[in-house]
């Protein structure tokens, strides 16, 4: 039987071929070693990154990460699994990699330095943000879609309860859209969707959420921000809709909005009822005529119609 047998060459030339980067470093955390996949992300030969550190390779927001985990590793002993980013010698775009390491011992059992390896996940990860994205944002718009919205609503509701800081909610519903696209044909009434979700955000404060959350409503969401306050902004919105006609094959579309305002005022109260009361007003200012605005009075209701929490 063959026993096996690695002299230091060998194991270089096994490390060589494989098409992993792999590096190790001493206690001091100075490169003794590496492979030649490492050599090419890093630019230099294995014998110019001897005697190296993080610090000689890497810009100081990257090095310091590198540096801090290598630290606890030392510390800690065992094995060690990180995301990071790596800038790439060639310059370029920074790569999204998995840092694998683990501690070397000396034959006393005593820490004598790290071997770690590089998996390059950049690809996977702008999967992973192109499928966070598309779960998180309305395509049409690109406005926060309803369940991103209604998530939002709650965690904003819940920090502000606790804070005692009022949180105003708009329902804004498209007038008469039916006809809209009765009329011009749905992808005019599409053109006319993006341009209320532009319109609505030109108005907005970066902290104010917006959000739609069925075919021509949107819901807007404004921190610390009381019904006085809100009540102009909606104004404002409502105005800047109904004033700026959207320009469709070279025709001039007419549009409004109908808003109804809730805000949320008692600490006993749930978010899903202030978006019913919300939505209230929005059926007031419908009733009423319309292009306008309609801020929900009236102590929070008990029974909700709609079941928003199961949205
Ligand atoms: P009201 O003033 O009472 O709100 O009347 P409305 O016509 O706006 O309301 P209604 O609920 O009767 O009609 C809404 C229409 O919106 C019906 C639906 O076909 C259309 N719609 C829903 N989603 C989309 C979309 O993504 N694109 C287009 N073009 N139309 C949509
Ligand atoms: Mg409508
Ligand atoms: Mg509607």
């Amino acid at each position: 039987m063959l026993t096996p047998l690695l002299s230091p060459d060998m194991i270089q030339a096994v490390l060589d071929a494989l098409p992993t980067p792999v590096f190790f470093k001493d206690r001091q955390g100075v490169y003794r070693g590496c492979n030649r996949a490492f050599s090419e992300l890093m630019g230099k030969t294995c014998s110019e990154l001897v005697g190296l550190t993080v610090h000689d390779l890497s810009p100081p927001e990257l090095a310091t990460v590198y540096q801090e985990a290598d630290d606890a590793l030392m510390r800690e002993g065992g094995e060690q699994r990180y995301e990071a980013q790596l800038q790439p010698c060639r310059g370029g775009a920074r790569r999204d990699v998995i840092f694998h390491k683990a501690v070397l011992r000396d034959e006393r059992g005593e820490v004598s330095g790290l071997v770690g390896i590089i998996i390059d996940i950049t690809e996977r990860k702008a999967l992973e943000n192109r499928l966070a994205n598309l779960a998180r944002f309305d395509p049409l718009t690109g406005l926060l879609n309803r369940r991103a919205i209604l998530a939002h609503l709650e965690a904003l509701h819940h920090d502000r309860r606790k804070q005692r800081q009022p949180v105003c909610l708009m329902m804004c519903d498209v007038d008469h859209f039916k006809s809209i696209n009765d009329r011009y044909g749905h992808a005019v009434g599409d053109e006319v969707l993006r341009h209320v979700a532009l319109t609505l955000r030109a108005h907005l404060r970066d902290a104010d959420a917006l959000g739609r959350i069925g075919g021509e409503e949107f819901l807007v969401v404004l921190d610390s921000t009381d019904l006085d306050q809100a009540r102009q902004v909606a104004d404002r919105l409502r105005e800047a809709v109904a004033t700026a006609p959207v320009m469709c094959a070279n025709r001039a579309v007419s549009v409004t909005v109908s808003l109804g305002l809730a805000q949320s005022d008692s600490v006993d109260e749930d978010w899903a009822s202030v978006i019913a009361r919300a939505d209230e007003g929005l059926y007031a200012a419908k009733r009423t005529g319309r292009d306008r605005v309609i801020v929900a009075e009236g102590a929070p209701r008990l029974l909700v119609e709609k079941d928003w929490h199961r949205a």
